[in-house]
């Protein structure tokens, strides 16, 4: 393996559901819905196929579905852009992580991120040879350390990593920390790249972007996707938004990494952006449910649960149980109680960090939930 990436393993999320299939227990590990996306986005790709939209797609995106993307993005944060120039399609947001990456930030460049991140900002930073400054957020609140935030800027910083809502935490950024970041952003000249994927699954505070704030939009790279706000996580349909002279080194790592994304998978995009708005209600609705079964069945079994906001993530602390660390307590979860979380030592840059956290997803039907709170409550 290249030295760039020496230090990383497969990813915990891979880990966690092989050894879920190997124990046969319920994974509430990764973050993928056991149950499907809507009918009419389905059948949506089936039309698009039957039609013959099988061939390579435009490289940045089918017509349909940058103007689908650039309206919702209208809706949802006010802004007008320019489907053409500032609006580019991915093979999910991971693509869209690497191309902001790879296409923006040179070697040697500082990147600040918040910790816990997920695992692939770090690994695709890596690969672009950036330096990596992290800030760390801590329970119960995972609120952002703004003083510490503005010492690590320095005259290297290039960029700072938003993720909200975030996961693993299910934190969702306020209006003040946002408005710190921004200033700090346009003082010391640093472009953020924002990965909103969760921006639907707000449940707790409404979700800002970034990008709206005053003087932010011409420095700022929003990310998001279609997995999962429609269920659909194997479709692997991203995209981001960015100013034209920010989309353009962008579209030269997506260029040489995938060129282009599935067509027809693109087309029941467009289609699944254009949801009216009772889609979104009655999708939140659902997930309240499972989060309530998720939250309560947590507390029972006796762990710390701390509030998420948003996501479909919910963090905990293990250490009522007496285990060493995240590793040993996942393990002793899959092999003696049945089910499968998430670790979250792997998401710090020092790993001591995680070692009481660990996070379980409540994108799972409500029967699979009861059945794994059930365990956790009987066996922990
Ligand atoms: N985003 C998903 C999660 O956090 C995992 C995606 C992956 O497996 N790479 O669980």
């Amino acid at each position: 393996v290249a030295k760039r990436l020496e230090n990383f393993k497969t990813t915990i999320f891979t880990q966690m559901s092989l050894l879920a299939i190997k124990h046969g227990a319920i994974n509430l590990g990764q973050g993928f819905p056991n149950f499907d996306g809507p009918e009419f986005v389905k059948e949506a790709a089936i039309e698009a196929i039957k039609e013959g939209k099988n061939q390579y797609a435009r490289g940045y995106g089918v017509p349909e579905l940058n103007s689908a993307i650039a309206e919702r993005f209208k809706k949802d944060t006010g802004l007008q852009v320019n489907p053409e120039k500032e609006v580019t399609v991915t093979s999910g947001c991971t693509e869209a992580i690497a191309a902001t990456i790879l296409g923006l930030i040179n070697p040697g460049d500082e990147v600040v991120l918040f910790a816990p991140f997920y695992d692939s900002y770090l690994a695709t930073l890596s690969m672009a040879g950036a330096e990596v400054k992290s800030v760390t957020l801590c329970p119960p609140d995972f609120a952002v350390p703004l003083d510490e935030l503005k010492s690590v800027v320095t005259k290297k910083t290039r960029a700072i990593m938003i993720n909200t809502p975030h996961n693993p935490t299910g934190k969702m950024f306020s209006r003040e920390e946002l408005e710190v970041i921004a200033s700090l952003c346009i003082e010391n000249d640093i472009l953020v790249f924002t990965d909103e994927v969760y921006d639907k699954l707000a449940f707790e505070a409404e979700h800002i972007s970034i990008a709206s704030l005053p003087g932010m939009y011409e420095r700022t790279v929003t990310m998001n996707s279609l997995g999962k706000t429609f269920s659909l996580t194997g479709w692997k349909i991203g995209w981001a938004v960015a100013p034209p002279h920010l989309t353009w080194g962008f579209r030269q790592a997506h260029s040489f990494l995938t060129f282009s994304t599935s067509t027809p998978m693109q087309w029941a995009a467009s289609v699944a952006l254009r949801a009216a708005d009772t889609y979104y209600e009655e999708l939140k609705r659902d997930y309240l449910a499972k989060k309530a079964i998720l939250v309560e069945g947590l507390k029972a079994a006796g762990f710390i649960v701390y509030p998420s906001s948003g996501t479909y993530f919910v963090m905990v602390d293990h250490t009522p149980f007496g285990f060493e660390n995240d590793i040993t307590f996942c393990e002793y979860l899959i092999t003696e109680v049945g089910v499968v979380a998430i670790p979250t030592s792997v998401f710090y840059l020092n790993p001591e960090e995680g070692k009481s956290l660990v996070r379980f997803t409540f994108c799972k039907d409500e029967h699979t939930l009861r059945a794994a709170m059930k365990l956790a409550c009987f066996a922990l």
